[in-house]
């Protein structure tokens, strides 16, 4: 579904990503691991065109990404839920659900079966929202555009445990109907289960590729411990 090879991105004069490789299969989940500062949000940003990556091979279902606008590459079917879950704030639940929505399985009933609390709010303002429910909102957002890919950047986040918990089967359900899923977060004890292929970043690099059953607390150490 997604591939990228040989990434290198830059914010001006600097360097931020050195190669970075990645695939998401048709319908798998790939997580996206590494410290503070590795470049995860910057491989999102290389995929969706807002770093453009100055060299590298980025491909959806065989189609070279590079040099498309961000508008073009959401179109071609990548849901994007940013860090920071940005909603519209001044607009209902369900306005939001509808600002961006385009034809498919994945419409505002949908969602509302997903996240039943955003029925239960669907006229009230997203700037009103607990932080989950905004979460859960960006998370809907990204589903009424029906991607092929979903990719989400710290979805979980500082929300409380029962609240991660829903996003958490949200993505798994998700995962069941054949989405294909691209996550970064902190939480390896929620990802593992979730994942068939882990990713890890280290200084804009990709150091490390395997299967949740290769992974092993030594690699956790080398790679994610402080
Ligand atoms: P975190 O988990 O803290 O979000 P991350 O793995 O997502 O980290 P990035 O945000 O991609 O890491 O950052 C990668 C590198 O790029 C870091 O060295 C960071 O300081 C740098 N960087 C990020 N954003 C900018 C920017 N707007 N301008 C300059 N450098 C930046």
């Amino acid at each position: 579904m997604l591939k990228l090879h040989g990434i290198e991105s830059r914010y001006g004069a600097i360097q931020a990503l050195f190669g970075v490789d990645l695939r998401v299969d048709q319908g798998g989940a790939t997580a996206l691991l590494g410290r503070n500062g590795m470049g995860k949000t910057t491989t999102i940003r290389a995929i969706f065109g807002l770093t453009p990556p100055d060299a590298g091979v980025i491909e959806l279902a065989g189609r070279d990404l590079r040099g498309l606008p961000p508008f073009r590459i959401a179109r071609l079917g990548i849901g994007l839920v940013p860090e920071g879950r940005r909603c519209f704030a001044r607009l209902t639940v369900d306005e939001n659900l509808a600002a961006t929505a385009r034809p498919g399985p994945f419409d505002r009933a949908f969602v509302r079966r997903l996240f039943p609390r955003l029925a239960e709010r669907a006229g009230q303002s997203a700037g009103t929202l607990s932080g989950g429910e905004q979460q859960m909102l960006a998370i809907g957002r990204a589903l009424t555009t029906n991607p092929r890919l979903l990719v989400l950047d710290e979805a979980t986040e500082g929300l409380a445990p029962t609240i991660r918990a829903e996003i958490w089967a949200a993505l798994d359900r998700l995962k069941r109907e054949g989405l294909s899923l691209l996550v970064v977060d902190k939480s390896l004890q929620d990802l593992l289960p979730l994942a068939d292929r882990l990713a890890v970043l280290e200084k804009g690099r990709s150091v490390w590729h395997g299967a949740p059953h290769e992974w092993t607390p030594e690699l956790r150490d080398r790679f994610l411990g402080v």
